[in-house]
């Protein structure tokens, strides 16, 4: 099928989707910080019900399979995304541990209080953090766990130009302890809460893309919607080192009352 006869949207779309299963993480994170977020979660057994939601190709739910028991799902939107998961689990073996779903995190296909623990790094946003947090209760036991990562101010004032492009990018961005009471009033204990190493942006996120970028630039030559796109994607990462003061991704753990 040619590009002409799909919408200009279906096209952009093909298009990330494409750019982001070139590289291994969607969003920024590391291998280290997922099992620190794990630390502070006890009681998982072997028979643990885990949910990884928005997993994309799964870089941070292998890395959950290796360290805790359980059974994982991961769900993500985008079928491409979940073809790479699963081909990645099942060339560690891991497929009687793991599976993964195309789904939606607004219409979950879990059975209420099935889940021990609830995992989402750098994808709550996508249905927004407090309705996410209110949602997904449902589908925990009591006692069970969320950890999810979020973006987050680090401070109560910001310069106008980083303040302006995160509001207009996503405007439930907040402090720390707004977030923190975000949780609690969710019906949560706020169990921990800590800020992500630059490295989970600059080594495990930006650093990846360089090359995705050339690569990709080379075979969409010409094409405005990828030129524009690896621009905004070149944008948002001078804003990081620019600004990175004042805002980076927080994994928030909650325990469910
Ligand atoms: N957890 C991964 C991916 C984060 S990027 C990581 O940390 O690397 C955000 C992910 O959310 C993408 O994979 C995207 O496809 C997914 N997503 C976006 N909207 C979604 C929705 N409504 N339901 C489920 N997944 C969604």
């Amino acid at each position: 099928m040619s590009n002409e006869n799909k919408s200009i949207h279906e096209f952009d779309f093909n298009l990330i989707c494409e750019y982001f299963s070139s590289i291994e993480r969607q969003g920024p994170g590391s291998p280290e910080t997922t099992v620190k977020a794990l630390s502070f979660i006890d009681s998982l057994t072997e028979k643990s019900l885990i949910a990884d939601l928005g997993c994309g190709t799964g870089g941070q739910t292998i890395t959950l399979a290796q360290h805790v028991p359980g059974q994982i799902t991961g769900l993500d939107l985008f079928p491409k995304f979940i073809d790479l998961f699963n081909q990645n689990v099942n060339s560690l073996n891991l497929q009687n541990r793991i599976k993964g779903i195309v789904g939606s995190m607004d219409d979950l296909p879990f059975k209420k209080e099935e889940l021990d623990l609830i995992w989402s790094e750098g994808a709550i946003y996508n249905i927004g953090f407090q309705r996410g947090l209110n949602e997904w209760k449902q589908f925990l036991k009591t006692g069970g766990y969320i950890a999810v990562s979020e973006v987050s101010w680090f401070t109560d004032n910001r310069p106008d130009e980083i303040n302006d492009f995160w509001l207009d990018a996503y405007p439930e961005i907040d402090t720390i302890p707004n977030k923190v009471a975000q949780i609690q009033k969710a019906g949560y204990i706020p169990v921990a809460t800590f800020i992500l190493p630059e490295n989970c942006w600059t080594e495990h996120f930006y650093a990846p893309q360089f090359e995705a970028q050339e690569i990709f630039l080379k075979k969409h030559a010409g094409n405005k919607a990828a030129e524009e796109f690896v621009a905004g994607q070149r944008h948002e990462k001078q804003l990081y080192y620019k600004y990175k003061a004042y805002y980076g991704y927080v994994f928030y753990i909650g325990k469910k009352i």
